[in-house]
Protein backbone atom coordinates (compact mmCIF):
# COMPACT_ATOMS: atom_id res chain seq x y z
CA UNK A 1 0.00 0.00 0.00
CA UNK A 2 1.71 3.12 -1.11
CA UNK A 3 2.33 5.95 1.86
CA UNK A 4 0.09 8.95 1.04
CA UNK A 5 2.09 12.56 0.20
CA UNK A 6 1.08 15.57 1.64
CA UNK A 7 2.88 18.86 -0.36
CA UNK A 8 3.53 21.96 1.34
CA UNK A 9 5.48 25.29 1.27
CA UNK A 10 6.63 24.95 5.01
CA UNK A 11 6.68 22.24 7.15
CA UNK A 12 7.55 22.95 10.97
CA UNK A 13 8.57 20.28 13.44
CA UNK A 14 7.01 21.09 17.08
CA UNK A 15 4.68 23.34 18.42
CA UNK A 16 6.27 25.08 21.31
CA UNK A 17 6.54 28.60 21.54
CA UNK A 18 9.62 28.58 18.55
CA UNK A 19 7.49 26.55 16.63
CA UNK A 20 3.80 28.06 16.66
CA UNK A 21 5.48 31.53 16.31
CA UNK A 22 7.17 30.79 12.92
CA UNK A 23 4.48 28.86 11.39
CA UNK A 24 2.03 31.82 12.53
CA UNK A 25 4.53 33.57 10.40
CA UNK A 26 4.35 32.13 7.59
CA UNK A 27 0.71 31.51 7.66
CA UNK A 28 0.48 35.24 7.94
CA UNK A 29 2.23 35.55 5.09
CA UNK A 30 0.56 33.62 2.99
CA UNK A 31 2.69 30.35 2.91
CA UNK A 32 0.98 26.85 2.82
CA UNK A 33 2.30 25.67 6.13
CA UNK A 34 1.50 22.75 8.63
CA UNK A 35 2.89 21.88 11.87
CA UNK A 36 3.62 18.34 13.20
CA UNK A 37 3.97 17.25 16.53
CA UNK A 38 3.71 14.49 18.45
CA UNK A 39 2.19 16.16 21.57
CA UNK A 40 -1.01 18.55 21.86
CA UNK A 41 0.92 21.96 21.15
CA UNK A 42 -0.29 23.10 24.58
CA UNK A 43 1.93 20.25 26.14
CA UNK A 44 5.13 21.59 24.80
CA UNK A 45 8.06 21.69 27.21
CA UNK A 46 7.19 25.64 26.74
CA UNK A 47 4.38 25.30 28.93
CA UNK A 48 6.11 24.66 31.63
CA UNK A 49 8.56 27.73 31.91
CA UNK A 50 7.61 29.61 34.97
CA UNK A 51 10.17 32.35 35.97
CA UNK A 52 10.19 34.22 33.01
CA UNK A 53 11.26 36.33 29.66
CA UNK A 54 14.09 39.05 29.78
CA UNK A 55 13.75 41.94 28.02
CA UNK A 56 15.61 45.45 29.06
CA UNK A 57 13.15 47.71 29.77
CA UNK A 58 13.61 49.40 32.38
CA UNK A 59 15.18 53.01 33.04
CA UNK A 60 17.99 51.39 35.36
CA UNK A 61 18.99 48.56 31.97
CA UNK A 62 19.86 48.54 28.85
CA UNK A 63 20.33 46.29 26.06
CA UNK A 64 23.84 46.68 26.18
CA UNK A 65 23.72 45.44 30.08
CA UNK A 66 22.04 42.25 28.69
CA UNK A 67 24.09 41.74 26.10
CA UNK A 68 26.98 41.75 28.61
CA UNK A 69 25.23 39.38 30.94
CA UNK A 70 24.21 37.31 28.18
CA UNK A 71 27.83 37.23 27.11
CA UNK A 72 29.71 36.69 30.76
CA UNK A 73 26.48 34.11 31.10
CA UNK A 74 27.66 32.46 28.22
CA UNK A 75 31.23 32.44 29.49
CA UNK A 76 32.64 33.88 26.47
CA UNK A 77 31.62 31.41 23.99
CA UNK A 78 28.36 32.98 23.24
CA UNK A 79 28.53 34.55 19.51
CA UNK A 80 28.07 38.09 20.23
CA UNK A 81 26.33 38.65 16.78
CA UNK A 82 23.39 36.49 17.46
CA UNK A 83 23.79 37.91 21.35
CA UNK A 84 23.30 41.37 19.79
CA UNK A 85 20.08 40.42 17.42
CA UNK A 86 18.65 38.71 20.53
CA UNK A 87 18.95 41.56 23.08
CA UNK A 88 17.78 44.28 20.81
CA UNK A 89 14.92 43.04 19.47
CA UNK A 90 13.81 41.41 23.28
CA UNK A 91 11.91 44.48 23.95
CA UNK A 92 9.85 44.43 21.02
CA UNK A 93 9.25 40.75 21.28
CA UNK A 94 7.37 41.65 24.41
CA UNK A 95 5.45 44.11 23.16
CA UNK A 96 4.07 41.86 20.01
CA UNK A 97 3.78 38.92 22.58
CA UNK A 98 2.01 41.45 24.81
CA UNK A 99 -0.27 43.06 21.98
CA UNK A 100 -1.26 39.43 20.72
CA UNK A 101 -2.89 38.89 24.35
CA UNK A 102 -0.14 37.41 26.40
CA UNK A 103 -1.16 38.83 30.21
CA UNK A 104 2.13 39.96 31.82
CA UNK A 105 1.90 40.94 35.65
CA UNK A 106 1.87 43.92 36.35
CA UNK A 107 3.43 47.07 38.70
CA UNK A 108 1.52 49.23 40.68
CA UNK A 109 1.38 51.83 37.97
CA UNK A 110 0.77 49.74 35.12
CA UNK A 111 3.82 48.41 33.29
CA UNK A 112 4.60 45.73 32.99
CA UNK A 113 6.54 43.66 35.94
CA UNK A 114 10.33 42.47 35.69
CA UNK A 115 11.55 40.39 38.64
CA UNK A 116 15.84 39.74 39.27
CA UNK A 117 17.57 36.36 37.69
CA UNK A 118 20.47 35.00 38.20
CA UNK A 119 23.24 36.78 36.90
CA UNK A 120 21.98 39.89 35.72
CA UNK A 121 22.46 43.14 36.66
CA UNK A 122 18.98 44.24 36.87
CA UNK A 123 15.57 43.25 37.40
CA UNK A 124 15.14 42.16 33.67
CA UNK A 125 12.40 38.80 33.81
CA UNK A 126 8.76 40.10 32.42
CA UNK A 127 6.78 37.57 34.02
CA UNK A 128 3.07 35.97 34.40
CA UNK A 129 3.08 34.64 37.77
CA UNK A 130 5.03 31.72 37.82
CA UNK A 131 3.50 30.62 34.28
CA UNK A 132 5.16 32.77 31.54
CA UNK A 133 5.49 30.07 29.48
CA UNK A 134 1.77 28.80 29.47
CA UNK A 135 0.50 32.30 29.48
CA UNK A 136 2.68 32.68 26.30
CA UNK A 137 2.26 29.34 24.72
CA UNK A 138 -1.66 29.75 24.83
CA UNK A 139 -1.28 33.44 23.29
CA UNK A 140 0.94 32.18 20.77
CA UNK A 141 -0.61 28.90 19.79
CA UNK A 142 -4.03 30.91 19.49
CA UNK A 143 -2.84 33.05 17.13
CA UNK A 144 -1.37 30.35 14.88
CA UNK A 145 -4.80 28.62 15.04
CA UNK A 146 -6.43 31.16 14.03
CA UNK A 147 -4.45 32.56 11.43
CA UNK A 148 -5.17 29.06 9.94
CA UNK A 149 -2.08 26.62 10.36
CA UNK A 150 -2.62 23.27 9.77
CA UNK A 151 -1.64 21.38 13.12
CA UNK A 152 -1.10 17.50 12.51
CA UNK A 153 -1.52 16.84 16.70
CA UNK A 154 0.18 13.63 17.90
CA UNK A 155 2.09 12.93 14.63
CA UNK A 156 5.45 11.53 15.29
CA UNK A 157 8.08 12.86 12.85
CA UNK A 158 10.57 9.96 12.27
CA UNK A 159 12.61 11.33 9.67
CA UNK A 160 13.32 14.28 6.74
CA UNK A 161 14.43 14.04 3.32
CA UNK A 162 17.82 15.49 2.42
CA UNK A 163 19.74 14.68 -0.30
CA UNK A 164 22.53 16.76 -2.36
CA UNK A 165 22.58 19.23 0.46
CA UNK A 166 19.01 19.77 0.67
CA UNK A 167 16.06 18.68 2.99
CA UNK A 168 12.47 18.39 1.02
CA UNK A 169 10.43 17.27 3.88
CA UNK A 170 9.40 15.31 6.81
CA UNK A 171 8.24 11.47 7.21
CA UNK A 172 5.97 11.09 10.11
CA UNK A 173 3.30 8.41 11.54
CA UNK A 174 0.30 8.94 13.54
CA UNK A 175 0.65 8.31 16.99
CA UNK A 176 -3.19 6.88 17.07
CA UNK A 177 -2.88 4.22 14.37
CA UNK A 178 0.94 4.03 13.05
CA UNK A 179 -0.16 5.19 10.23
CA UNK A 180 2.49 6.92 8.24
CA UNK A 181 2.45 9.85 5.61
CA UNK A 182 5.23 11.78 3.90
CA UNK A 183 5.39 15.62 3.95
CA UNK A 184 6.64 16.89 1.14
CA UNK A 185 8.01 20.60 1.32
CA UNK A 186 10.71 23.34 -0.14
CA UNK A 187 11.60 23.92 3.58
CA UNK A 188 11.30 22.41 6.64
CA UNK A 189 11.86 23.95 10.04
CA UNK A 190 13.30 21.78 13.11
CA UNK A 191 11.53 23.47 16.86
CA UNK A 192 11.72 20.15 19.04
CA UNK A 193 12.99 21.58 21.99
CA UNK A 194 15.69 20.22 24.55
CA UNK A 195 16.77 16.95 25.92
CA UNK A 196 18.05 16.10 29.17
CA UNK A 197 15.67 13.08 29.39
CA UNK A 198 18.96 11.33 28.94
CA UNK A 199 19.85 11.98 33.01
CA UNK A 200 18.11 10.30 35.43
CA UNK A 201 17.39 13.83 37.45
CA UNK A 202 16.31 16.25 35.43
CA UNK A 203 13.45 18.88 35.04
CA UNK A 204 12.21 18.33 31.56
CA UNK A 205 8.78 16.81 29.99
CA UNK A 206 9.29 13.01 29.06
CA UNK A 207 8.68 13.96 25.41
CA UNK A 208 12.37 15.84 25.63
CA UNK A 209 14.00 12.53 24.26
CA UNK A 210 16.26 14.97 21.47
CA UNK A 211 14.31 13.57 18.44
CA UNK A 212 14.99 16.78 15.94
CA UNK A 213 18.63 16.08 16.84
CA UNK A 214 19.38 12.53 16.58
CA UNK A 215 17.05 12.49 13.29
CA UNK A 216 19.74 15.39 11.86
CA UNK A 217 22.57 13.96 13.07
CA UNK A 218 21.58 10.17 11.80
CA UNK A 219 22.17 12.65 8.16
CA UNK A 220 25.76 12.73 8.65
CA UNK A 221 24.76 16.57 9.61
CA UNK A 222 26.77 18.07 12.44
CA UNK A 223 25.62 18.59 16.06
CA UNK A 224 27.41 21.83 17.88
CA UNK A 225 28.41 22.39 21.43
CA UNK A 226 26.76 19.10 22.88
CA UNK A 227 29.14 18.86 26.16
CA UNK A 228 26.81 22.46 27.57
CA UNK A 229 24.38 20.79 29.86
CA UNK A 230 22.64 23.28 32.02
CA UNK A 231 22.24 22.00 35.71
CA UNK A 232 19.33 23.99 37.47
CA UNK A 233 20.49 24.57 40.80
CA UNK A 234 17.02 24.01 42.27
CA UNK A 235 15.08 20.89 41.32
CA UNK A 236 12.90 19.30 43.77
CA UNK A 237 15.03 16.48 45.58
CA UNK A 238 14.66 13.13 44.86
CA UNK A 239 12.91 13.72 41.10
CA UNK A 240 14.32 17.11 39.93
CA UNK A 241 10.96 18.68 38.96
CA UNK A 242 11.69 22.28 38.76
CA UNK A 243 12.22 25.19 41.61
CA UNK A 244 11.88 28.02 39.38
CA UNK A 245 14.74 30.52 39.50
CA UNK A 246 11.79 33.08 40.56
CA UNK A 247 12.73 31.75 44.07
CA UNK A 248 15.19 32.66 44.23
CA UNK A 249 14.48 36.09 42.21
CA UNK A 250 11.88 36.85 44.93
CA UNK A 251 14.66 36.42 47.65
CA UNK A 252 15.26 32.40 48.37
CA UNK A 253 17.78 31.74 50.62
CA UNK A 254 19.83 28.62 50.53
CA UNK A 255 21.33 26.82 53.70
CA UNK A 256 23.38 23.62 54.31
CA UNK A 257 23.38 21.28 57.41
CA UNK A 258 24.69 23.88 59.65
CA UNK A 259 22.62 26.44 59.20
CA UNK A 260 25.03 28.40 57.12
CA UNK A 261 24.10 30.45 53.37
CA UNK A 262 27.02 28.90 51.95
CA UNK A 263 26.85 30.85 48.77
CA UNK A 264 28.72 33.72 50.85
CA UNK A 265 31.67 31.26 50.30
CA UNK A 266 31.27 31.06 46.24
CA UNK A 267 29.69 34.07 45.11
CA UNK A 268 30.08 36.53 47.83
CA UNK A 269 28.63 39.62 45.84
CA UNK A 270 25.85 37.96 44.04
CA UNK A 271 24.89 35.26 46.25
CA UNK A 272 22.12 33.17 45.70
CA UNK A 273 21.60 35.15 42.35
CA UNK A 274 25.01 33.95 40.98
CA UNK A 275 25.06 32.03 37.36
CA UNK A 276 22.98 28.98 37.05
CA UNK A 277 25.72 27.11 37.00
CA UNK A 278 27.69 28.19 39.78
CA UNK A 279 25.29 27.90 42.46
CA UNK A 280 24.83 24.37 41.08
CA UNK A 281 28.10 23.13 42.01
CA UNK A 282 28.25 25.17 44.95
CA UNK A 283 25.22 22.87 46.17
CA UNK A 284 26.71 19.52 45.08
CA UNK A 285 29.95 20.51 46.63
CA UNK A 286 28.19 21.28 49.65
CA UNK A 287 26.19 17.42 49.78
CA UNK A 288 29.45 16.04 48.39
CA UNK A 289 31.52 17.54 51.36
CA UNK A 290 28.81 15.97 53.91
CA UNK A 291 26.91 19.18 54.67
CA UNK A 292 23.37 17.68 52.91
CA UNK A 293 20.45 17.91 54.18
CA UNK A 294 17.17 15.35 53.95
CA UNK A 295 16.75 11.62 54.72
CA UNK A 296 19.46 10.80 51.99
CA UNK A 297 21.79 14.11 53.12
CA UNK A 298 21.64 14.89 49.14
CA UNK A 299 19.72 18.79 49.36
CA UNK A 300 19.66 21.18 50.38
CA UNK A 301 17.55 23.86 52.16
CA UNK A 302 15.49 26.64 50.18
CA UNK A 303 14.09 29.38 52.00
CA UNK A 304 11.30 31.38 51.32
CA UNK A 305 9.39 31.72 54.49
CA UNK A 306 10.66 35.12 55.15
CA UNK A 307 8.68 36.40 51.71
CA UNK A 308 5.54 35.79 53.47
CA UNK A 309 2.50 33.93 52.76
CA UNK A 310 0.62 37.22 50.54
CA UNK A 311 4.04 37.20 48.01
CA UNK A 312 4.04 33.98 47.80
CA UNK A 313 1.21 33.04 46.97
CA UNK A 314 0.87 36.10 44.47
CA UNK A 315 3.78 35.19 43.02
CA UNK A 316 4.70 31.91 43.29
CA UNK A 317 1.30 29.94 43.47
CA UNK A 318 2.46 26.92 41.01
CA UNK A 319 6.06 26.21 42.92
CA UNK A 320 4.09 25.75 46.10
CA UNK A 321 2.00 23.84 44.78
CA UNK A 322 4.61 21.56 43.10
CA UNK A 323 6.61 21.20 46.75
CA UNK A 324 3.35 20.36 48.12
CA UNK A 325 2.40 18.09 46.02
CA UNK A 326 6.07 15.82 45.42
CA UNK A 327 7.52 16.60 48.82
CA UNK A 328 4.60 17.36 51.51
CA UNK A 329 6.63 20.15 52.65
CA UNK A 330 4.92 24.09 52.34
CA UNK A 331 7.22 26.49 51.41
CA UNK A 332 5.02 29.05 53.44
CA UNK A 333 5.75 27.30 56.27
CA UNK A 334 9.18 25.96 56.10
CA UNK A 335 12.32 25.61 53.62
CA UNK A 336 11.97 22.99 51.32
CA UNK A 337 14.29 20.14 49.85
CA UNK A 338 16.23 20.76 46.46
CA UNK A 339 19.23 20.31 44.29
CA UNK A 340 20.71 20.56 41.06
CA UNK A 341 18.54 19.19 37.99
CA UNK A 342 19.33 18.41 34.36
CA UNK A 343 17.83 21.51 32.86
CA UNK A 344 18.86 22.62 29.57
CA UNK A 345 20.76 21.97 26.80
CA UNK A 346 22.82 24.88 25.29
CA UNK A 347 24.08 22.95 22.19
CA UNK A 348 22.01 21.83 19.28
CA UNK A 349 21.57 21.65 15.54
CA UNK A 350 24.04 24.67 14.44
CA UNK A 351 22.03 27.50 12.99
CA UNK A 352 22.87 30.91 11.57
CA UNK A 353 21.13 33.90 13.02
CA UNK A 354 18.80 33.94 10.17
CA UNK A 355 18.10 29.83 11.09
CA UNK A 356 19.36 28.06 8.54
CA UNK A 357 20.89 24.98 9.18
CA UNK A 358 24.99 24.79 8.98
CA UNK A 359 26.38 21.68 7.24
CA UNK A 360 29.38 22.49 8.18
CA UNK A 361 31.39 25.53 9.23
CA UNK A 362 30.89 27.40 5.77
CA UNK A 363 28.31 25.30 4.12
CA UNK A 364 24.39 25.83 4.59
CA UNK A 365 21.76 23.59 4.19
CA UNK A 366 19.30 24.25 1.52
CA UNK A 367 15.17 24.92 2.63
CA UNK A 368 16.31 23.33 6.52
CA UNK A 369 16.16 25.77 9.17
CA UNK A 370 16.06 24.98 13.22
CA UNK A 371 14.84 27.24 15.99
CA UNK A 372 14.03 27.45 19.79
CA UNK A 373 16.08 25.00 22.52
CA UNK A 374 16.84 22.37 19.76
CA UNK A 375 19.11 24.93 17.88
CA UNK A 376 22.33 26.44 18.81
CA UNK A 377 22.87 29.72 17.37
CA UNK A 378 24.60 30.18 19.53
CA UNK A 379 23.18 32.94 22.32
CA UNK A 380 24.09 30.86 25.18
CA UNK A 381 27.38 29.42 24.59
CA UNK A 382 28.65 27.50 27.88
CA UNK A 383 25.64 28.37 30.35
CA UNK A 384 22.29 29.70 29.67
CA UNK A 385 21.20 32.98 31.71
CA UNK A 386 17.86 32.43 33.33
CA UNK A 387 14.35 34.09 30.76
CA UNK A 388 16.92 33.90 28.25
CA UNK A 389 15.73 30.93 26.52
CA UNK A 390 12.08 31.46 26.26
CA UNK A 391 13.04 34.84 24.71
CA UNK A 392 15.23 32.32 22.18
CA UNK A 393 12.48 30.19 21.46
CA UNK A 394 10.08 32.84 20.87
CA UNK A 395 12.33 35.44 19.23
CA UNK A 396 14.19 33.27 16.72
CA UNK A 397 11.16 31.10 16.08
CA UNK A 398 9.30 34.36 14.69
CA UNK A 399 12.34 35.71 12.82
CA UNK A 400 13.23 32.34 11.29
CA UNK A 401 9.80 31.78 10.24
CA UNK A 402 10.38 35.29 8.70
CA UNK A 403 13.75 34.14 7.12
CA UNK A 404 11.45 30.95 5.30
CA UNK A 405 8.85 33.41 4.11
CA UNK A 406 11.67 35.43 2.39
CA UNK A 407 13.27 32.17 1.10
CA UNK A 408 10.66 29.79 0.37
CA UNK A 409 9.29 31.08 -3.08
CA UNK A 410 13.14 30.68 -4.33
CA UNK A 411 13.58 27.25 -3.59
CA UNK A 412 12.71 24.32 -6.63
CA UNK A 413 9.92 21.63 -4.85
CA UNK A 414 12.03 18.26 -5.32
CA UNK A 415 9.17 15.93 -5.26
CA UNK A 416 9.14 13.32 -3.00
CA UNK A 417 8.82 9.32 -3.55
CA UNK A 418 7.98 6.17 -1.73
CA UNK A 419 11.59 5.07 -1.36
CA UNK A 420 12.16 8.46 1.09
CA UNK A 421 10.32 6.91 3.51
CA UNK A 422 12.20 3.36 3.62
CA UNK A 423 14.61 4.37 6.49
CA UNK A 424 11.85 5.69 8.89
CA UNK A 425 9.55 2.39 7.59
CA UNK A 426 12.39 0.00 8.26
CA UNK A 427 13.14 0.87 12.08
CA UNK A 428 9.57 0.54 12.89
CA UNK A 429 9.57 -2.57 11.11
CA UNK A 430 12.44 -3.67 12.71
CA UNK A 431 11.44 -2.43 15.93
CA UNK A 432 8.23 -4.04 16.00
CA UNK A 433 10.00 -7.91 15.01
CA UNK A 434 12.75 -7.79 16.94
CA UNK A 435 12.56 -10.78 19.27
CA UNK A 436 15.49 -9.69 21.63
CA UNK A 437 15.82 -10.42 25.21
CA UNK A 438 16.22 -6.69 26.49
CA UNK A 439 13.87 -3.89 27.45
CA UNK A 440 13.93 -0.45 26.86
CA UNK A 441 12.77 0.72 30.33
CA UNK A 442 16.10 -1.03 31.79
CA UNK A 443 17.86 -0.02 28.85
CA UNK A 444 17.05 3.66 29.44
CA UNK A 445 17.58 3.36 33.47
CA UNK A 446 20.90 2.31 32.94
CA UNK A 447 22.01 5.09 30.83
CA UNK A 448 20.28 7.54 33.22
CA UNK A 449 21.96 6.26 36.10
CA UNK A 450 25.54 6.56 34.61
CA UNK A 451 24.75 10.10 32.76
CA UNK A 452 23.76 11.25 36.22
CA UNK A 453 26.78 10.26 37.86
CA UNK A 454 29.29 10.48 35.39
CA UNK A 455 28.48 13.43 32.78
CA UNK A 456 26.93 15.86 35.33
CA UNK A 457 27.82 19.20 36.56
CA UNK A 458 31.30 17.45 37.76
CA UNK A 459 32.97 15.01 35.27
CA UNK A 460 36.65 14.18 34.16
CA UNK A 461 38.26 12.23 31.87
CA UNK A 462 37.92 8.97 34.15
CA UNK A 463 33.71 9.63 34.63
CA UNK A 464 33.27 10.46 31.03
CA UNK A 465 35.00 7.38 29.93
CA UNK A 466 32.98 5.26 31.90
CA UNK A 467 29.51 6.69 29.66
CA UNK A 468 31.41 6.31 26.31
CA UNK A 469 31.60 2.89 27.31
CA UNK A 470 28.16 2.41 28.49
CA UNK A 471 26.49 4.19 25.39
CA UNK A 472 28.97 1.71 22.87
CA UNK A 473 27.50 -1.16 25.49
CA UNK A 474 23.88 0.00 25.40
CA UNK A 475 24.15 0.46 21.63
CA UNK A 476 24.88 -3.22 21.29
CA UNK A 477 21.94 -4.18 23.23
CA UNK A 478 19.66 -1.99 21.93
CA UNK A 479 19.26 -4.32 18.88
CA UNK A 480 18.39 -7.02 21.00
CA UNK A 481 15.14 -5.58 22.19
CA UNK A 482 11.87 -6.48 22.30
CA UNK A 483 8.51 -4.91 22.69
CA UNK A 484 5.95 -6.45 24.33
CA UNK A 485 2.88 -4.34 22.49
CA UNK A 486 2.64 -5.29 18.62
CA UNK A 487 -0.26 -3.36 17.99
CA UNK A 488 -0.67 0.01 15.93
CA UNK A 489 -2.88 1.43 18.42
CA UNK A 490 -1.38 4.52 19.92
CA UNK A 491 1.87 1.81 20.80
CA UNK A 492 3.73 3.82 23.07
CA UNK A 493 5.80 0.76 23.40
CA UNK A 494 6.89 1.46 19.63
CA UNK A 495 7.73 5.14 20.47
CA UNK A 496 9.66 5.08 23.37
CA UNK A 497 11.57 2.37 21.32
CA UNK A 498 12.35 5.03 19.36
CA UNK A 499 12.80 7.26 21.38
CA UNK A 500 15.45 5.54 23.10
CA UNK A 501 17.59 5.56 20.40
CA UNK A 502 17.55 8.80 20.07
CA UNK A 503 18.55 9.61 23.54
CA UNK A 504 21.53 6.86 22.85
CA UNK A 505 23.06 9.05 19.82
CA UNK A 506 22.90 12.43 21.57
CA UNK A 507 24.36 11.13 24.49
CA UNK A 508 27.54 10.26 22.69
CA UNK A 509 27.33 13.66 21.29
CA UNK A 510 27.55 15.01 25.16
CA UNK A 511 30.32 12.66 26.19
CA UNK A 512 32.15 12.57 23.36
CA UNK A 513 32.75 16.60 22.95
CA UNK A 514 33.00 16.56 26.81
CA UNK A 515 35.65 14.00 26.68
CA UNK A 516 37.36 16.49 24.32
CA UNK A 517 37.00 19.78 25.82
CA UNK A 518 40.09 19.91 28.28
CA UNK A 519 38.88 22.64 30.08
CA UNK A 520 36.08 24.07 32.57
CA UNK A 521 33.93 26.74 30.55
CA UNK A 522 29.96 27.50 32.30
CA UNK A 523 28.27 24.04 32.98
CA UNK A 524 31.15 21.85 31.05
CA UNK A 525 33.22 21.70 34.43
CA UNK A 526 36.02 19.56 34.28
CA UNK A 527 37.82 18.64 37.37
CA UNK A 528 41.07 17.05 35.52
CA UNK A 529 40.94 20.75 33.87
CA UNK A 530 39.70 23.32 36.50
CA UNK A 531 39.85 26.87 34.56
CA UNK A 532 39.16 28.67 31.24
CA UNK A 533 41.73 27.93 28.60
CA UNK A 534 40.92 30.73 25.76
CA UNK A 535 43.82 29.65 23.90
CA UNK A 536 42.91 26.22 22.69
CA UNK A 537 39.09 26.24 23.61
CA UNK A 538 37.42 29.41 22.89
CA UNK A 539 35.66 27.80 19.83
CA UNK A 540 32.61 25.69 19.10
CA UNK A 541 32.29 22.01 19.15
CA UNK A 542 31.24 20.74 15.84
CA UNK A 543 30.61 17.16 15.90
CA UNK A 544 29.65 14.59 13.44
CA UNK A 545 28.54 11.04 13.34
CA UNK A 546 28.69 8.26 10.99
CA UNK A 547 27.08 5.09 10.04
CA UNK A 548 28.58 3.03 12.77
CA UNK A 549 27.64 5.66 15.46
CA UNK A 550 31.14 6.73 15.94
CA UNK A 551 31.68 10.49 16.59
CA UNK A 552 34.42 12.79 14.87
CA UNK A 553 34.92 16.43 16.12
CA UNK A 554 36.20 19.90 14.36
CA UNK A 555 35.73 22.96 15.59
CA UNK A 556 34.02 26.29 14.64
CA UNK A 557 35.35 30.02 15.62
CA UNK A 558 33.69 31.96 17.73
CA UNK A 559 31.79 35.20 16.87
CA UNK A 560 33.81 37.93 19.15
CA UNK A 561 32.31 41.19 19.69
CA UNK A 562 32.47 44.38 21.85
CA UNK A 563 32.61 42.19 25.19
CA UNK A 564 35.86 41.56 25.50
CA UNK A 565 37.50 38.10 27.22
CA UNK A 566 37.47 38.43 31.05
CA UNK A 567 37.75 36.21 34.38
CA UNK A 568 34.18 35.37 35.03
CA UNK A 569 33.46 36.26 38.93
CA UNK A 570 30.00 36.91 40.42
C1 LIG B 1 10.46 23.26 33.95
C2 LIG B 1 11.07 24.27 33.03
C3 LIG B 1 10.97 25.62 33.32
C4 LIG B 1 11.55 26.56 32.46
N1 LIG B 1 11.44 27.89 32.78
C5 LIG B 1 11.98 28.82 31.95
C6 LIG B 1 11.83 30.21 32.23
O1 LIG B 1 11.20 30.62 33.20
N2 LIG B 1 12.39 31.09 31.37
C7 LIG B 1 13.09 30.68 30.27
O2 LIG B 1 13.58 31.53 29.52
N3 LIG B 1 13.21 29.37 29.97
C8 LIG B 1 12.67 28.44 30.77
N4 LIG B 1 12.80 27.10 30.46
C9 LIG B 1 13.35 26.72 29.14
C10 LIG B 1 12.34 27.03 28.04
O3 LIG B 1 11.04 26.82 28.51
C11 LIG B 1 12.55 26.17 26.79
O4 LIG B 1 13.90 26.22 26.39
C12 LIG B 1 11.71 26.67 25.61
O5 LIG B 1 10.38 26.88 26.00
C13 LIG B 1 11.77 25.67 24.46
O6 LIG B 1 10.83 26.00 23.49
P1 LIG B 1 10.82 25.23 22.09
O7 LIG B 1 9.73 25.83 21.29
O8 LIG B 1 12.19 25.22 21.53
O9 LIG B 1 10.50 23.71 22.47
P2 LIG B 1 9.29 22.99 23.27
O10 LIG B 1 8.35 23.93 23.89
O11 LIG B 1 9.93 21.97 24.14
O12 LIG B 1 8.49 22.25 22.11
C14 LIG B 1 9.02 21.14 21.43
C15 LIG B 1 7.99 20.65 20.44
O13 LIG B 1 8.58 19.68 19.60
C16 LIG B 1 7.67 18.64 19.38
N5 LIG B 1 8.45 17.44 19.02
C17 LIG B 1 9.61 16.99 19.55
N6 LIG B 1 10.01 15.86 18.93
C18 LIG B 1 9.09 15.59 17.98
C19 LIG B 1 8.92 14.57 17.01
N7 LIG B 1 9.80 13.56 16.88
N8 LIG B 1 7.84 14.62 16.20
C20 LIG B 1 6.92 15.61 16.31
N9 LIG B 1 7.02 16.59 17.21
C21 LIG B 1 8.10 16.59 18.02
C22 LIG B 1 6.88 18.52 20.66
O14 LIG B 1 5.63 17.93 20.42
C23 LIG B 1 6.75 20.00 21.05
O15 LIG B 1 5.61 20.55 20.47
C24 LIG B 1 12.23 26.14 31.30
C25 LIG B 1 12.31 24.79 30.99
C26 LIG B 1 11.77 23.85 31.86
C27 LIG B 1 11.95 22.40 31.53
Amino acid sequence: MSIPIYTYDAIVVGAGLAGCAAARELQNAGKKVAVITKLHPLRSHSGAAQGGVNAAFSDEDSIELHEFDTVKGSDYLADQDAVEFMCKNAPETIRWAERMGAAFSRTPDGKIAQRPFGGQSSPRACYAKDRTGLTLLQTIYEQAHRSGVKFWDEWYAADIIYRDGKVSGVIAFNIRDMKMAIFNAKSVMFATGGYARSYKINSNAHANTGDGLSIVARHGLPLEDMEFVQFHPSGLSGNGVLISEAARGEGGRLFNSKGERFMEKYAPNAMELASRDVVSRAILNEIREGRGVGPRKDAVFIDVTHLGKELIMERLPELRDLAITFLGLDMIKEPILISATAHYSMGGIPVNIAGNVRKNNNTLVEGFYAAGECSCVSVHGANRLGANSVLEALLFGRYVGKTMVDEVDAIELRVATQEDAQTAVDEINNILSNNGTETVPKLREELQDTMTANAGAFRTKETLEIVIAKVKELRQRYKNIRIKDKSKLFNTELQEAIEFGHMLDYSAFIVESAIARNESRGAHFREDFDTRNDEEFLKHTMGYMNKDGEISLEYMDVVLGKHELRARTY
